[in-house]
């Protein structure tokens, strides 16, 4: 029997969406190599007891594909300190799922592009908040952006179907690099996504800080073509405008302070020790981790399905501004 685990019944509705969960992130390993002052407060901050292993894994994926999940996007933590990220990157390619990503802070990617890509991985989002050394290192509690900036080329010459460029904008710390970082992204075919500080774990205690997004558009007004932000479906939350000059540049906005997406969410969430969490603002969950262990797909499928029903509605709860994602570690959930 897997362990139910209902932490803010308070947020929780009890009758699964419509459609169940078609796209799931995998928090392979809540550990990180950098801190950055949104995220965690420090590279020491607590960790989960016991992590799945590579068997555990397959049979969980096993169970999410039983339970309809088409896209997948490994995230962590960062996904490349996994020891075994390209065997399950291989396993995962072997499911011809629709779309197969990571997110990745680009520290060990200058050696793993080329054998992620190799390994059947689609899509690289590289996070990186500067272009200046001095900042970088600031904000990432210690990063090293040269070798970021070499992992980001091996993923540029790997092959991958597109790389995205995610940055979170903080007042006062990178918001004077907003244009520089969409410029310096379109110069190499990468899509850059500019984020709002969302008030997720150490992200709550920055909101004094926010750049809303509608004030990232009116810095960036001269180089886009006006209009209303659009979603691309299947594509997650961002909100994209095109460029003037070239309508194959874009932009993503994506928002979570000033305004939620939860509206038609189909994102479930598996942490590093079998946590089955179905929205990133609440600790609701479910433990599918001895369901995993023990190689039972079905039941994993079962547990998705049950834990789908404690995703709340994304018209009444109102996502990353309600008090309850102050208490979620993006590093733990998955972000
Ligand atoms: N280590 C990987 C990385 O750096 O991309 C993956 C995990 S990280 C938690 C995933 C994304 O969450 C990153 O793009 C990071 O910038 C973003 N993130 C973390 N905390 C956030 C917050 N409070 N508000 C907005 N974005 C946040």
């Amino acid at each position: 029997m897997y362990a139910l685990k209902v932490l803010q019944p308070e947020t929780a509705r009890r009758a699964a969406p419509a459609t169940p969960p078609r796209s799931v992130r995998l928090s392979l390993t809540d550990r990180c190599d950098l801190a950055c002052i949104y995220c965690r407060p420090h590279k020491d901050a607590g960790y989960v007891d016991e992590r799945l292993d590579f068997e555990a894994w397959t049979t969980m994926v096993d169970g999410l594909v039983q339970a309809g999940v088409r896209r997948v996007r490994l995230t962590g933590g960062e996904p490349l300190l996994h020891r075994d990220i390209l065997r399950v990157v291989a396993y995962l390619a072997a499911q011809r799922l629709d779309d197969l990503a990571i997110t990745t802070n680009a520290t060990r990617l200058e050696k793993l592009a080329k054998p992620l890509r190799d390994a059947g991985l689609r899509r690289v989002n590289v996070s990186l908040d500067s272009l200046d050394t001095a900042r970088f290192k600031r904000m990432t509690r210690g990063g090293r952006l040269d070798v970021v900036m070499r992992g980001i080329d091996a993923a540029l010459g790997a092959g991958f179907d597109e790389v995205k460029l995610n940055a979170v904008i903080v007042k006062g710390e990178n918001d004077v690099e907003i244009e520089a970082l969409v410029r310096w992204s379109w110069e190499r075919g990468i899509v850059p996504r500019l984020l709002e500080v969302m008030a997720v774990g150490e992200g709550a205690n920055l909101q004094d800080r926010v750049i809303t997004t509608t004030e990232m558009r009116t810095r960036l007004d001269h180089l886009l073509v006006p209009g209303d932000p659009a979603r691309e479906r299947d594509r997650g939350p961002a909100r994209y405008l095109v460029a003037r000059e070239d309508a194959s540049r874009k932009v993503g906005f994506i928002s979570g302070t000033s305004d939620t997406y939860c509206k038609g969410c189909d994102r479930l969430r598996v942490a590093s020790d079998g946590m089955l969490r179905p929205c990133l603002a609440t600790n609701d969950g479910l433990s599918a981790a001895d369901l995993a262990r023990g190689g039972d797909a079905a039941a994993v499928a079962n547990a998705v399905a049950e834990a789908w029903t404690m995703k709340p509605d994304g018209e009444s709860f109102k996502g990353c501004t309600e008090t309850s994602a102050a208490g979620v570690s993006m590093r733990g959930i998955g972000g």
